[in-house]
């Protein structure tokens, strides 16, 4: 089937206004493309009645043509500036009801905060109501509820609220799902790859022009940058043709490649039964903050010493003054020592030490800003530094370093020999 012509239209004052960062577009035409989905158009608006109604009706006026999905988040809660309900229910002539469940929901929530069902205020009640019928769109997380209205042939208008935890849940339970089936299409396959210090031109130069011929006439590939690494995405309903260009990937950049780190190092300690420590300085809590984002790394995540100061390096590690005096705080004898006085007190299998220069101010001609010095100690008891010079600022260096930190931890698991 035909894609529908994709619009992703954002509502709230606070967005026009640049008090709020609309993060929800982003991420929804991203969640879209991984699905095979382009989005055509992004539209933001204020907390406007009459403009709300006027870009609805446009678009109401474009899926005479071609079918149109506008996926718009906002104006669903309950003060008096949300109004995507009021508008929807002007665009198409319809009057609302209250959903059942959602109101139950509501009762219980009340009730779980020790007030009763006539204590509900009439404005949070309205978050319960859509347009008859329509279809609906459960919230797990909060209580307005999202729907989905037809606004001509193979034409919808997907209505969700502005919150992002409400906005991202419903999507990937409730939308997803629902547009599986109003868009039946080919299952699109696709694989993800991880590659580091890399940046994206040179991707594009060195791996997409040289196979666009061989590869990308049947596939599509995208790339998202983050720090340290890009993700490159390849779809295509050929298997066959995915797994080749997974292995001329593999082929081409073998030390720098991986999957996504995050999850893989916590299944792989988690599995292996190994346990982690870490001591860090310029990072300042950032890789210890990742390493127990996953549920149920207390199975391997011990802790760690955030040694900033040269005092609590050599206080807390045992190293000598002189070491730090004589190297720098920032170097790679420095972070050998983090990292196994880390060790000799955690006694964990696994060991990192993060030491560096994150600017903006410390640079100087040997050690520029970026200078980041990260020991790892691993279980056969062997430890190895690594130096980089990270660019970016202050913000970009710290989140390079940390994730640089669990790439190199993914990349001994994965060659570990038991
Ligand atoms: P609303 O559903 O309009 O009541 O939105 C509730 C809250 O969600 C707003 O105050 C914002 O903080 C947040 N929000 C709304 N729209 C967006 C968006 N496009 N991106 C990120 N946050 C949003
Ligand atoms: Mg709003």
């Amino acid at each position: 089937m035909m894609s529908p012509f994709i619009v992703i239209l954002s509502t709230g004052s606070e967005l026009t206004a640049g008090r709020s960062l609309d993060t929800n577009s982003g991420w929804i035409a991203n969640q879209l493309f991984e699905l095979g989905w382009k989005v055509k158009k992004f539209i933001t608006l204020p907390d406007d009645p009459n403009l709300i109604l006027s870009e609805l009706q446009s678009l109401q006026t474009l899926a005479k043509e071609k079918p149109v999905l506008a996926i718009m988040t906002g104006g669903l809660g309950p003060t008096e500036d949300d109004y995507t309900l009021e508008s929807v229910l002007k665009l198409t002539g319809k009057k609302s009801y209250s959903v059942e469940k959602a109101k139950l929901r509501l009762t219980k929530i009340y009730e779980s905060r020790g007030k009763e069902y006539k204590d509900i205020l009439p404005n949070v009640f309205r978050q319960t109501f859509v347009p008859e019928g329509c279809k609906t769109l459960d919230n797990s997380v909060g209580i307005a509820v999202g729907f989905v209205e037809s606004i001509g042939e193979k034409s919808y208008l997907v209505c969700m609220p502005g919150v992002p935890s409400e906005m991202t849940e419903m999507f990937k339970r409730r939308l997803v799902p629902e547009l599986k089936k109003l868009y039946p299409r080919e299952n699109l396959l696709q694989k993800t790859k991880w590659l580091w210090n890399i940046g994206e031109s040179l991707f594009q130069n060195d791996f997409i022009e040289p196979n666009r011929t061989e590869f990308f006439h049947e596939a599509e590939w995208g790339v998202t940058a983050n720090r340290g690494y890009i993700k490159c995405i390849f779809q295509s309903t050929n298997q066959n043709l995915l797994d080749q260009i997974i292995n001329r990937l593999e082929t081409q950049y073998p030390k720098i490649i991986s999957d996504d780190v995050f999850i893989n190092v916590h299944d792989r300690l988690l599995a292996d039964k190994l346990t982690i420590s870490v001591v860090e300085s310029c990072t300042g809590g950032l890789l210890g903050k990742k390493l127990t984002e996953q549920p149920g790394s207390s199975s391997y995540f011990m802790g760690g010493f955030l040694t900033y100061s040269n005092e609590m390096k050599s206080n807390l590690l045992g190293i000598p003054i002189e070491t730090i005096n004589t190297y720098g705080a920032v170097s790679e004898e420095v972070a050998k020592a983090m990292v196994d006085g880390l060790c000799q007190k955690t006694g964990t299998h696994y060991g990192v030490s993060i030491t560096g220069i994150a600017g903006p101010d410390g640079g100087s001609e040997g050690k520029p800003v970026g200078t980041v010095c990260i020991g790892i100690k691993e279980p056969n008891g062997e430890t190895t530094v690594h130096r980089y010079v990270f660019p970016g600022n202050r913000e970009a260096i710290r989140e390079n370093a940390s994730n640089t930190a669990i790439f190199l931890i993914y990349q001994s698991l994965k060659n570990r020999v038991i």
